[in-house]
């Protein structure tokens, strides 16, 4: 099932900014992939791994890349379709954020009061 979720770099106000994550947004999943992404496939360049995710593809994601390839985004796949920027005063799509921190990975969750941070994985 399709968890959609935005996947999103921080911003000076404590706030993000980020993209549209279509599938693969559930935080068992998405977690781990993004840590495969970033440790493996960018050597633990955090922001050379959200430049690619945010702005060289910058209308959003099907589902995420991998070590291994993958990853099928709206800007390349044909579609056309460009889901736009998305940050923490977005309203609507997005159960989850991704938040790729210099040294962690940031979960929230989007509650009824705001998005609310449910878990922190450090990238080591
Ligand atoms: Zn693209």
């Amino acid at each position: 099932m399709a968890t959609r979720a935005i996947i999103a770099r921080p911003t000076g106000s404590g706030g993000f900014t980020g993209r549209y994550l279509h599938q693969d947004g559930k935080p068992d999943t998405a977690v781990g992939l993004l840590q495969d992404f970033v440790l493996n496939a960018h050597v633990g360049d955090v922001e050379a791994a959200t430049r690619f995710l945010l702005d060289e593809h910058p209308n959003g994601w099907l589902n995420l890349p991998a070590s291994d390839g993958g990853g099928e985004c709206f800007c390349h796949n044909g579609d056309g379709l460009d889901m736009g920027l998305f940050t923490d005063q977005t309203d609507g799509e997005g159960e989850y954020a991704y938040v790729l921190h210099p040294d962690r990975i940031e979960v929230l969750a989007r509650a009824s009061e705001g998005w609310q941070t449910i878990h922190t994985t450090a990238w080591n």
